[in-house]
């Protein structure tokens, strides 16, 4: 078995030369030709320095997610492999007496292994922005932040080890399914409380502070039903340049966010362009169709872990000295399961959402009419994140989860109001 991580590791390198060779070198981001010198080439927003730090940045910021993926799935067949998994669980059932308590102790442990490891690349992700430019987050604020991940990641794992293997051990067919309907009103509960407990964690919200702007938004919220207390600002300026806004929540929670940074950096028209863009996905209810698409894609997820661990361990359970599911030892199995099956999902839900935000993108032109304050608000989105406007194909496949910069301005460009009928 431990041969086998040897194995593993000299793939994930060759991968890693790959990637690099692929996003560095090869892939192509040239701007299509019709589209050379346009609005929607960023050689005509960006100065020449930026165009060669975003090139630069994106590159580099892509190719860390591409290794960040198999990294974690190494260290989960590394524990396994290295009986480092199966020793915990001896160490935990000697620790404690009931068993719920040995599942917590378990889950525990294998946050603070995995969190540990798994932060080498979360700072080389913010070293790169930080280099760049983009993040200006302070260290200090940085690993504040990751303790915040760490203490939510364990409350999390901590519930979902000592639920699922009670339910295991009581189901020993049908825990999936009873999983399943557990998990349903756990996500919408958490939709719920996310925009009030969980995010205020990490950043301060209040109501828009520029009064003269708020009345603006407020006025276009109205438009489309919008009352004025869904509407939040939230302070980034301290950890970023990037700009953004995003729609959160669900029930008397559901709100539309705007970064402080938005705000600062657009004109009134863009701000009102981006504004119109999260109305759009307030009032289309795209938060609910994620909820219930989560739902559906959990159920199938659930089934296929179900089916896929049971295999696994009838194959390899006596090798690794794991012989039943309800051994404590197999969570790490599963874990790299559901990140296998999260990632292979991930183009499908990215293409779902790239729809999501077209059909927003829309919203907001038809709403605002505005195309110039569509088009700027865009290519000073590019300019702040240093991104990039035309990303490698298996990057937009994989990462994007909006219309590339490219789609969206092209879009914009080419939009035609529909004809009023008389
Ligand atoms: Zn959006």
């Amino acid at each position: 078995m431990k041969k086998l991580v040897y194995w593993a590791l000299a793939i994930y390198v060759l991968y890693g030369i790959g990637m690099a060779w692929y996003l560095l070198g090869v892939a192509d981001i040239s701007i299509p030709p019709q589209w050379k010198g346009t609005s929607a080439d960023p050689a005509t927003f960006l100065t020449p320095k930026e165009l060669e730090l975003s090139g630069e940045y994106s590159r580099w910021k892509d190719l860390l997610f591409f290794l960040s993926i198999p990294y974690e799935w190494l260290i989960y067949f590394g524990l396994l492999a290295f009986g480092v998994a199966q020793a915990l669980r001896t160490w935990v059932k000697r620790a404690a007496k009931w068993v719920p308590i040995q599942s917590a102790l378990y889950a525990f442990w294998l946050s603070l292994i995995t969190t540990v490891l798994l932060l080498p690349i979360q700072f080389a992700v913010y070293h790169l922005s930080r280099t760049y430019g983009v993040s200006t987050q302070s260290l200090a604020s940085w690993f504040r932040d990751r303790m915040t991940d760490f203490f939510i990641h364990t409350v999390l794992l901590v519930l979902t080890a000592t639920v699922l293997y009670w339910l295991i051990r009581r189901f020993e067919r049908r825990w999936w399914l009873y999983a399943w309907m557990l998990c349903v009103p756990f996500m919408i509960f958490f939709m719920f409380i996310q925009p009030v407990i969980i995010d205020p964690l990490y950043n301060e919200f209040y109501p828009l502070k520029d009064k003269k702007l708020e009345t603006k938004i407020l006025a276009l919220a109205s438009k489309a039903n919008i009352p004025a207390e869904h509407v939040f600002e939230v302070n980034m300026s301290e950890k970023t340049n990037a700009l953004n806004a995003y729609v959160t929540g669900i029930g008397s929670h559901a709100r539309i966010v705007l970064w402080d940074t938005t705000l600062q950096r657009l004109n009134e028209d863009e701000v009102l362009f981006v504004m119109a863009h999260e109305m759009g996905h307030y009032v289309m209810k795209h938060i609910y169709w994620g909820l219930a698409g989560y739902i559906v894609l959990a159920f199938f997820g659930l089934w296929l872990v179900g089916k896929m661990i049971g295999w696994s361990l009838a194959r390899w359970g006596r090798c690794i000295g794991i012989r039943r599911l309800s051994d404590i030892a197999s969570f790490p199995l599963l874990l790299l399961l559901v990140s296998l099956l999260n990632f292979a999902v991930s183009p499908l839900v990215n293409t779902v959402s790239r729809y999501e935000e077209h059909a927003a993108d829309r919203y907001a032109i038809e709403l605002t009419g505005n195309k110039e304050a569509a088009i700027s608000s865009f290519q000073k989105l590019t300019k702040a994140g240093l991104s990039e406007v035309n990303p490698p194909l298996v990057v937009k496949v994989f990462r994007y989860t909006h219309p590339t910069m490219l789609e969206r301005i092209v879009f914009l460009k080419e939009y035609a109001p529909p004809l009023q009928e008389e």
